[in-house]
């Protein structure tokens, strides 16, 4: 066995069904007085019903998370904190909304509780990307990291069948590359495999039946791992190319990961054997890079990069973009098989294995 180092990230988690009930002894333990709950607009009455639970522990709701945290809406925030003399976050939603509370904490330190109701496993690193001027700028440290996490399934019944399945796919993305990450070791393998295999059972089950309280209670604990896993080691080329893709032709997230996934692990795989030993064993199949594409087809997910807004006169920009800063990765970077996998993830083509 390889010498390695296992760096565990400190957060209590509450896991099941019905736990957010758990959340005022949660307040009460961290013997905070008064929290501000946070969340998008759009569950802006979730968080309101919440905060009704907790009586005078509420200091009230700020309901304007919003995807890839503008420096713009913390400010507005740290006002609300400030005015509301906050000892304490509670965020309710996804990663938009977990990033906002990372972003007040990193500024102020109050402890934070987070509820996540999607997969994006953001709640579990204690990295923080924020946009100003258009730019996003990634940063890591410990005050990101959330005290506590509740992850109770029965807030991830009403997410959308669609958005559930390219979340998982996300989660999935952060668990493959910590198979062959440069800091990998065996615990985090144990726990990518575990995760990998709870979400491909899982998302086809709720792509059919939304509802299925098992399959969601599978695929947010996968979620959980998989978001330990993008805490704990580097990513490599499939996360590079999508910030990149993401960035430049301002795609959608989580659908971007599911459309490059298949092609990312195909360019990686003559490179990384046993994380392909791995994966193979773990998805039941020869092939794993094809797998994944079918599985993006069984949960209704878009395949091609074109269908979600990227347009065709940008693969050579793309290609440019993704080795201009040289990054970690298992296979060398090289321009043209790069250039020709974007290529084929622009068209929806089948992964070159
Ligand atoms: P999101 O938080 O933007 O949520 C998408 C939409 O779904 C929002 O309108 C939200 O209110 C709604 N929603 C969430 N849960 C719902 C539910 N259960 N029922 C109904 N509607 C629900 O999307 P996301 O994919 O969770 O997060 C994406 C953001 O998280 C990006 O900005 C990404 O960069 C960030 N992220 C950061 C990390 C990290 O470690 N820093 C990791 C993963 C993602």
């Amino acid at each position: 066995m390889q010498n390695f180092i296992y760096n565990g990230q400190p957060a209590r988690v509450v896991f099941g069904s019905g736990t957010i009930a758990r959340l005022p002894e949660e307040i009460e333990r961290l013997g905070l007085r008064r929290v501000l709950i946070l969340a998008t607009p759009q569950q802006a009455a979730d968080a309101r019903h919440l905060a009704d639970t907790f009586g005078d522990r509420a200091a009230g709701v700020y309901a304007k998370a919003t995807m890839h945290t503008p420096v713009s809406v913390t400010e507005d925030a740290m006002r609300e904190v400030a005015e509301r003399e906050a000892d304490g976050l509670v965020a309710v939603g996804g990663g938009s909304t977990t990033g906002l509370a990372k972003a007040i904490a990193l500024r102020t330190d109050l402890p934070q509780i987070v509820v996540p109701t999607t997969y994006a496993g953001s709640e579990m690193t204690p990295i923080l990307g924020e946009t100003k001027d258009g730019v996003k700028v990634t940063q890591s440290s410990p005050k990101i990291l959330p005290e506590v996490v509740i992850y109770d399934v029965d807030l991830t019944m009403t997410l959308p069948a669609a958005m559930s399945g390219v979340s998982g796919m996300n989660a999935i993305a952060h668990a493959i590359e910590a198979l062959y990450a440069r800091e990998s070791n065996p615990v985090i393998g144990l726990m990518a495999a575990e995760a990998i295999g709870a979400l491909a059972d899982a998302l086809p089950v709720i792509a059919g039946e939304p509802q299925d309280r098992e399959a969601r209670s599978r695929a947010l604990y996968g979620a959980w791992l998989c978001g330990i896993c993008l805490g704990s080691v580097g990513m490599a080329l499939h996360h590079k190319l999508c910030h990149t893709l993401g960035g430049t032709f301002d795609l959608p997230h989580a659908e971007t990961h599911t459309v490059v996934l298949p092609h990312a692990l195909a360019y990686n795989a003559p490179a990384v054997p046993a994380a392909m030993a791995k994966l193979r064993a773990v998805l039941k199949t020869d092939d794993p890079a094809t797998a994944l594409y079918d599985l993006a087809e069984r949960i209704g997910a878009k395949r091609a990069l074109s269908q979600i807004g990227m347009p065709e006169n940008g693969i050579d920009l793309a290609a440019d973009r993704a080795l201009a800063n040289p990054y970690w990765n298992p296979r060398a970077l090289e321009r043209e098989p790069i250039r020709a996998l974007i290529a084929r993830a622009h068209a929806g083509e089948p992964p070159q294995t």
